[in-house]
C-alpha cells in the first residue's frame, strides 16, 4: 500500500484531535501526518495559566473554555480514552445558581428554570425577573401552534414567537446568545439550539416538551444513583480538569507520535503541476509554510478559523474560499481578578451574573469562578472572570489594558458592591476569534463543504458546533472521512469501519 500523508494545520483542541483519531488508524494503514501550529504552544483558544507565587495552592486561570458540556459525550469519552477520568473536575453543583442582572441588580433565575423554560410553578411566579404580563405569555407556549416547515430562523424569532419578548430579552438572550458570544436577532436556531425546534414539534411547546424530559431525566437519575452506589459517580453537566483545560491539550499532545511541530504556519496551498499532469498520482498537494519548506500533502484538514482557510485555499479554489469568507467573526475578551476572600463583601452564591443587553452595561457577564469550581483559587482568595466585546461591547476591545481594568471594576461595584483592590488580574483578548452561526448557517457548511477540492477538509469550531464536544467531534468524523475516502481509492487499503472508535480499520485487524 503507498503512503498517504495527511498535513493538519492548527493545533487547538480540533487539530490535535484530528492527529490523534488519523494516528489510531495509522499503525495499520500506512498513513502519516504533520501536525502545523503557528504559534509556540498547542490548544488555540483552550490555554491555561497557573499562578503559584501569591500562596501555597495555586490559582488556575483560564484565557478561554473553563469546562466542557458532557451531554454531548465526545469531549469526556476523549478525557477518559486519555487516561484523564481522575483529573476531571466537575462543576460545584450544590452551588449552581445563576443571577440575571435586572434593573442593575442580580436577580436569581427562578428554580427550575431550564435553559429558558419554566418546569416549577410557584418560584417562576414569585420571581421578580419578569413582570406578570411577561409570564403569562411565556405560558402561552402551551397553546402557541408550533411551526412545522423546517426553515432555519433567528433565535429571537423563535424565542418571541414562543415564549415573548420580555423572556427574550431577560432569560434567553442573556443565557443562549451569552454562550455563542451571538446576537439573538441573527442567531440560527437550527445551528445553535436545534434541540428547542425538536422539542417544540414533538411535544408541541416548550413547556411541556421540557417537563417531559424532567421526567426521563428522573428516572434516568434514580438509575445514575443506582450507578453511584456501585462506585461510578453521576456526572455533572460540565467538566474542567483539576490543572485546568491545558491538561486536556497535554495529554492529547503526549499521545501523537507524527511531526507535530510548533511556530510552523501554513501561508500558501497549491495543487501539485504534476498531479495535474498525472492524476493518478498520489500526492496531491503542496503546502508553504513560513519557514521556507515545502511539504507535500494527499489530503489537508484545515482546523483553522474560516477566514484563515479562505485565505490559504483562495488560489486553489476561489469558490470555497468565498463561501468561507461569509463566516462572520467577533473579537471578545475576559479579564479574570483574584481578591483575598475577606476583602469581598459579597457571598459568591453561585456561578455568577448574566447581563441583558438590555441593561446598557460594558461588560457582558461574571463568572464566580471560585464558587463554579473547587481548585481555581487557594484557600482565603477568590476568583472572578469578566467577559466583555462580542456585538454587544465592541468598544471595550480596543481600550488599553489600565482604562479596561479601571471599567471592569467600576462594572463589579456597581453591579456587585465590590471595591476591593484585586491581588492581581490577567487580561485575555481574542481578536476575531468567535465565529458567528448566523441563520442559514448550516446552508452555508454545506455549500462549503460543497466547493471543496477532494482531499481538503475543513472543520472545528466555524462549522458545526463550537463547543469543545463538538470540535472533537467534528475531527473524529472528518478523520474517518479521510481514511475511508483514502481506503476507497486504494484497494489494497480496504477497511472496515470501525464506529465505537470513530476510525476506519483494515479488515482482519486485531485493534
Ligand atoms: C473566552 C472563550 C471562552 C470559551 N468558553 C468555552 C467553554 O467554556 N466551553 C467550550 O466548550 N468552549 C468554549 N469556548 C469555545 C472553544 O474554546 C473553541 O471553540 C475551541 O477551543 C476552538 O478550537 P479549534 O481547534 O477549532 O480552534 P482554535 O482553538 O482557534 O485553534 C486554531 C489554531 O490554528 C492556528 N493557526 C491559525 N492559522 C494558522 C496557520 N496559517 N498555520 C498554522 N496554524 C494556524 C492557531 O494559532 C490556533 O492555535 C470558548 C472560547 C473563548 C474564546
Amino acid at each position: 500500500m503507498t503512503n498517504f500523508h495527511v498535513a493538519i494545520i492548527g493545533g487547538g483542541i480540533t487539530g490535535l484531535s484530528a492527529a490523534y483519531y488519523l494516528q489510531q488508524a495509522a499503525a495499520d494503514l500506512n498513513l502519516t501526518y504533520t501536525l502545523l501550529e503557528q504559534s509556540d504552544r498547542w490548544g488555540g483558544k483552550i490555554a491555561t495559566e497557573t499562578i503559584n507565587d501569591l500562596a501555597d495552592e495555586p490559582f488556575i486561570v483560564e484565557a478561554g473554555p473553563d469546562s466542557f458540556i458532557t451531554q454531548k459525550p465526545w469531549g469526556l469519552q476523549l478525557a477518559r480514552e486519555l487516561g484523564l477520568a481522575d483529573d476531571l473536575l466537575p462543576t460545584n453543583d450544590g452551588r449552581r445558581q445563576t443571577f440575571v442582572l435586572n434593573k442593575g441588580r442580580p436577580t436569581p433565575l427562578p428554580d427550575g428554570v431550564m435553559m429558558i423554560v419554566p418546569t416549577k410553578i410557584t418560584p417562576f411566579a414569585l420571581s421578580p425577573l419578569l413582570s406578570p404580563l411577561g409570564k403569562l405569555r411565556m405560558g402561552l407556549d402551551l397553546f402557541i401552534p408550533p411551526k412545522t416547515d423546517g426553515a432555519d430562523e433567528t433565535l429571537a424569532e423563535f424565542i418571541e414567537r414562543r415564549l415573548g419578548a420580555e423572556a427574550l430579552d431577560k432569560i434567553a438572550e442573556p443565557l443562549m446568545s451569552g454562550i455563542y458570544n451571538a446576537e439573538a436577532e441573527r442567531q440560527s436556531l437550527l445551528a445553535t439550539f436545534p434541540r428547542f425546534r425538536d422539542i417544540e414539534e414533538k411535544h408541541g411547546s416548550l413547556i411541556k416538551g421540557m417537563l417531559a424530559g424532567k421526567k426521563a431525566r428522573a428516572s434516568h437519575a434514580q438509575s445514575a444513583n443506582g450507578a453511584a452506589a456501585n462506585g461510578r459517580p453521576p456526572t455533572s453537566m460540565f467538566m474542567s480538569m483539576k490543572g485546568g483545560m491545558a491538561d486536556l491539550v497535554a495529554a492529547l499532545r503526549a499521545q501523537l507520535t507524527g511531526e507535530c511541530l510548533l511556530e510552523t504556519a501554513v501561508t500558501r496551498i497549491e495543487t501539485r503541476e504534476w498531479r495535474l499532469e498525472n492524476p493518478q498520482s498520489p500526492t496531491t498537494y503542496t503546502l508553504t509554510l513560513d519557514n521556507g519548506r515545502i511539504l507535500t500533502a494527499d489530503a489537508i484538514i484545515l482546523a483553522v478559523p474560516a477566514h484563515t482557510a479562505a485565505r490559504l485555499i483562495g488560489d486553489l479554489a476561489p469558490e470555497a474560499a468565498a463561501e468561507l469568507e461569509t463566516i462572520r467573526y467577533v473579537s471578545t475578551g475576559t479579564i479574570s481578578l483574584a481578591y483575598r476572600r475577606d476583602e469581598i463583601n459579597h457571598p459568591l452564591n453561585g456561578f455568577g451574573v448574566v447581563i441583558p443587553r438590555s441593561e446598557n452595561r460594558s461588560i457582558n457577564a461574571i463568572t464566580w469562578t471560585s464558587t463554579k469550581f473547587d481548585q481555581r483559587a487557594p484557600e482565603g482568595y477568590a476568583l472572578l472572570r469578566v467577559f466583555f466585546g462580542g456585538s454587544r461591547t465592541p468598544q471595550m476591545m480596543d481600550i488599553p489594558d489600565g482604562e479596561l481594568l479601571h471599567q471592569v471594576r467600576r462594572e463589579l461595584a456597581a453591579i456587585m458592591g465590590l471595591t476591593a483592590v484585586p491581588v492581581f488580574h490577567r487580561i485575555y483578548r481574542w481578536p476575531q476569534a468567535n465565529p458567528q452561526y448566523d441563520v442559514g448557517h448550516l446552508e452555508r457548511v454545506a455549500a462549503i463543504e460543497a466547493a471543496l477540492p477532494a482531499g481538503i477538509h475543513v472543520t472545528g469550531s466555524p462549522y458545526r458546533g463550537i463547543g469543545i464536544p463538538d470540535c472533537v467531534h467534528q475531527a473524529q468524523e472528518t478523520a474517518r472521512r479521510i481514511v475511508t475516502e483514502w481506503t476507497r481509492t486504494d484497494p489494497k487499503g480496504l477497511t472496515s469501519t470501525n464506529l465505537a472508535s470513530g476510525v476506519a480499520k483494515p479488515l482482519g485487524s486485531s485493534r
